[in-house]
């Protein structure tokens, strides 16, 4: 759990917003949110209390049954509206992004228009909301299905998308009609509160979206809620696994998206400069700090050496410094404690009995969370720095002689949320891809995120449910189906029949 810390004078704000307005907490219990750049505390954040979350879900149910008759032309104007307002002022969240998370300004407007993808997808909700229909299926009936919301939803999310992981869960939960309560990471959470004010303005009318912000409490009391209909999760993998199991257990619908340990195979055809590129980029955008970013390189055969020495010679020149400096390219990482935690990496790899080719705690500025990035070889199965998902700028490199070891390895890790493999081999392509046990798979493609209208998710131990996110499969989360058997039968042929209807 987070640690709450006294309310210094003077610091900004960060409340709730329930049923359309700011609301302040009143549990007492808040959080701080630093400027990783600087390492100051910038401001601090409420926790609620579960009477606060229940506020919310009041706030949600209540505004369920107006939203849900919006037609679906109008909601599908509001969405453009939304686009329009997202794009115009994508830079003023980029920026929100940057000061709170430390990711460079460049990364961040990535971030904000890779989530403006999911909410232009939305925009056709009227054609994603269509169904089947069978006439004559028996005489004079015909049967349909129609997909209706599911009422009050749930988001929660982690600190590394501020704005895009909570794209993916409320613009389609909106878009489909329900309401929804989101509880951003207490890390960075202004984003979430710039969006309820951007929907707002947009027209979203009050209710339909609502912020609580806060740690375990928080979260617990939205599992626990009876008026939640579904949650979607976005972290690491044993808070995946609980909050799964958790809302399961209270008959909730849930999508748990949690960790990853990403693969990237380079073979002994692959064109090695560009493979090294995709690593270096792959590896330390966003300090790594990205649940699809490549954490272990796999070179086969005579591939190791060249490559090796191709993502030495980049790394000097990876731009390290403050996010709104135009010149960065990495920024910082995201708490002092996380830094600590993943400098600590490299720090056990020789006695683990892997190689630091490239040590990022070595000119790292001083001020604020930084690391430069690290490079380390002979990094093996059983080592922390392998099994472990570091979500920093360390970059690991296994040695294997064979295409078969290298997939062995990227099937037998718990993680399956991305993989990538660099060649100019196309039926070696095509067997990865068929043989590969992930959700999200690159050829020659480092960081394979899927566009808005595919749907976004990994396998095995980084997804806990059968959705993943956003896409065809995000409408499917956030509606349930019904089928309709209808007949209008002239009345003067009506009679008793106890017989098991048929068709034939
Ligand atoms: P996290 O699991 O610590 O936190 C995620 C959310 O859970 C936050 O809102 C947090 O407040 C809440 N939480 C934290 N501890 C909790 C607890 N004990 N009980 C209940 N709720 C709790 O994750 P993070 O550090 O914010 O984000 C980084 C992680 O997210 C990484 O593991 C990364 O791989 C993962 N991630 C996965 C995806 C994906 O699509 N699979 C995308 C982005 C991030």
């Amino acid at each position: 759990m987070t640690e709450t810390i006294e309310a210094p004078v003077g610091l900004k704000q960060v409340n709730h917003w329930i049923g359309g307005r700011p609301t302040a907490g009143t549990s007492g219990r808040k959080g701080p949110i630093y400027n990783p750049a600087t390492g100051r505390q910038a401001a601090e954040v409420d926790f609620a209390t579960p009477e606060e979350v229940d506020r919310a879900v009041q706030a949600a149910k209540a505004a369920f049954p107006a939203w849900r008759v919006v037609s679906l032309a109008k909601r599908a104007e509001l969405f453009f509206r939304i686009r329009e307002l997202l794009h115009e002022r994508r830079e003023e969240v980029a920026r929100i992004l940057t000061a709170e998370h430390g990711k460079v300004l460049s990364d961040a407007l990535g971030e904000v228009t890779r989530g403006l993808e999911v909410v232009e997808f939305c925009c056709g909700i009227p054609t994603l909301m269509k169904s089947e229909y069978s006439e004559q299926v028996s005489s004079g009936i015909d049967v349909y299905s129609i997909r209706q919301p599911l009422g009050v939803v749930a988001g929660i999310t982690p600190f590394n998308f501020p704005a895009m992981v909570p794209m993916w869960m409320w613009a389609p939960a909106i878009a489909c009609g329900n309401t929804f309560v989101l509880k951003p990471s207490e890390k960075d959470p202004s984003a979430s509160i710039w969006t309820a004010e951007l929907l707002k303005e947009a027209g979203v009318p009050d209710g339909v979206f609502n912020v609580v912000h806060g740690d375990k409490v928080a979260v617990d009391a939205v599992l626990e809620h009876p008026d939640i209909a579904a949650v979607s999760f976005v972290g690491s993998t044993p808070i995946a696994r609980y909050v799964y199991e958790t809302a399961t257990s209270r008959g909730k619908r849930c999508q748990a998206l949690g960790g990853a340990k990403n693969h990237m195979i380079v073979l002994p055809d692959a064109d090695i400069d560009m493979a090294a590129d995709a690593a270096v980029s792959a590896a330390y955008g966003s300090a790594g700090e990205r649940c699809m970013a490549i954490s272990q390189v796999v070179a086969v055969g005579h591939a190791a050496e060249p490559l090796i020495e191709a993502i030495k010679q980049r790394i000097p020149k990876v731009k390290v410094g403050d996010g709104l400096d135009p010149g960065s390219e990495m920024g910082p990482l995201i708490t002092e404690a996380h830094r600590d935690r993943v400098a600590s990496y490299v720090e056990n790899a020789p006695g683990e009995g892997a190689k630091v080719l490239v040590d990022g705690r070595e000119g790292a500025l001083a001020d604020g969370f930084f690391l430069r990035p690290s490079l380390l070889d002979d990094v093996k199965p059983g080592m922390r720095a392998y099994e472990d998902e570091i979500f920093g700028p360390v970059l690991g490199v296994t040695r294997v002689d064979t295409y078969d070891e290298a997939i062995k390895l990227v099937n037998d890790n718990p993680y399956g949320n991305g993989t990538a493999i660099f060649t100019r081999d196309g039926g070696v392509a095509r067997q990865f891809q068929f043989d590969v046990q992930a959700g999200m798979v690159g050829i020659n493609v480092p960081v394979p995120v899927p566009v808005a209208y595919y749907s976004f998710g990994g396998w095995k131990a980084s997804l806990f449910g059968d959705r993943h996110v956003y896409g065809p499969e995000g409408i499917e989360f956030y509606t349930r189906g019904k089928v309709v058997t209808s007949r209008w039968p002239d009345p003067a042929t009506s009679k008793v029949d106890l017989g098991f209807p048929q068709t034939r």
